[in-house]
């Protein structure tokens, strides 16, 4: 058992993870010292890895794709946010051995959102497109943010349906088709599917973005990904990608884990610098 406190994120693929690398920014900024690795762990291997990961004394555990619904089966008590997700992306050892799940990727969006880029989300109309794990995970901290109307839109309608009606105690919340969005205009328009990672879109129409309106896409890329080139082809104020919410859900994830939080702006500014994130125009 190494004397140092142990961290990791689990997922499949996991290769090309920023997490280890960021949380070892935010341990040199906060004097803390802790090891934070990346194990490569399928579903199938997901309990026993965990098994070891606590015996050999791990402190705190970061779960991304597969793996957040099995994280969030295993935690013994769980954060609102989380229970609401039915997705666990950070799992903490408590003193007692109990493990608490968390859900900081919506939190961490919202971050993003409200305090880097200053875009307020209380009434405006917003448009979430995609269905999967990301959309359950920042669906309650985006809605808890009072928009006017927050409408889930997805390839596969009957997605966006069933995750809608977790939601419906949230009068703002709706679901439309995609083929149904012509004629309709948006504030914020965010982009949760998995599209981008292969350089694709959503079939979206034109003239969807209100005047001064806001195009963010969770993933990110070295490039400006698909949709944020969509977005400034559309008239976006800002279109940017998701590098912002990944730094701030794992700083949520630290500051849960040691107590303290870490400053995300120089640790933002340096990924933004070396792949030129943030498109502004
Ligand atoms: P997922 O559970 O696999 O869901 C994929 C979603 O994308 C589904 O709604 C799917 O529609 C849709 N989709 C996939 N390919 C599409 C295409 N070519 N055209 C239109 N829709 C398509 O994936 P996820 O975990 O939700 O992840 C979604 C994205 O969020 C990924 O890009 C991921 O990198 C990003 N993400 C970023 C962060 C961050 O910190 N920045 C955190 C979490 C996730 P169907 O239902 O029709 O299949």
């Amino acid at each position: 058992m190494s004397s140092i406190d142990q961290y990791a994120v689990f997922g499949h693929p996991i290769n090309h993870s920023l997490s280890p690398e960021i949380h070892t920014l935010f341990a040199a900024e906060t004097g803390q010292s802790i090891e934070y690795s990346r194990q490569d762990v399928t579903p199938d291997r997901f309990e026993p890895a965990l098994r070891d990961f606590l015996e050999q004394g791990g402190k705190g555990l970061n779960c991304t794709v597969p793996l957040k619904e099995l994280a969030y089966a295993v935690a013994d008590r769980r954060s609102p946010g989380a229970e609401r997700a039915r997705a666990v992306n950070t799992l903490m050892r408590c003193p007692d051995g109990q493990l608490y799940g968390d859900n900081t990727d919506g939190t961490g969006l919202v971050r993003d959102l409200l305090q880097n880029l200053g875009i307020s989300l209380k009434g405006r109309r917003i448009l979430l497109i995609g269905a999967g794990g990301a959309s359950r995970g920042v669906l309650f901290p985006l809605l808890q943010q009072q928009p006017a109307i927050l409408v889930l839109t997805n390839r596969t309608l009957a997605r966006a349906e069933r995750l809608a009606t977790e939601f419906s105690d949230f009068d703002s919340i709706g679901v439309t088709p995609l083929e149904a969005l012509k004629g309709q205009t948006y504030d914020i328009i965010l982009n949760a599917t998995a599209a981008s990672l292969t350089g694709e879109l959503p079939d979206l129409p034109d003239n969807l973005m209100a005047d001064g309106g806001v195009c963010y896409d969770l993933a990110y890329s070295e490039k400006p990904t698909a949709f944020v080139q969509w977005g400034i082809r559309a008239g976006a104020a800002r279109s940017v990608d998701g590098i912002g919410m990944l730094i701030e859900q794992a700083a949520d994830a630290f500051e849960l884990w040691r107590g303290i939080r870490p400053q995300t702006a120089a640790v933002i500014a340096g990924y933004e610098q070396r792949h030129a994130h943030h498109q502004a125009i």
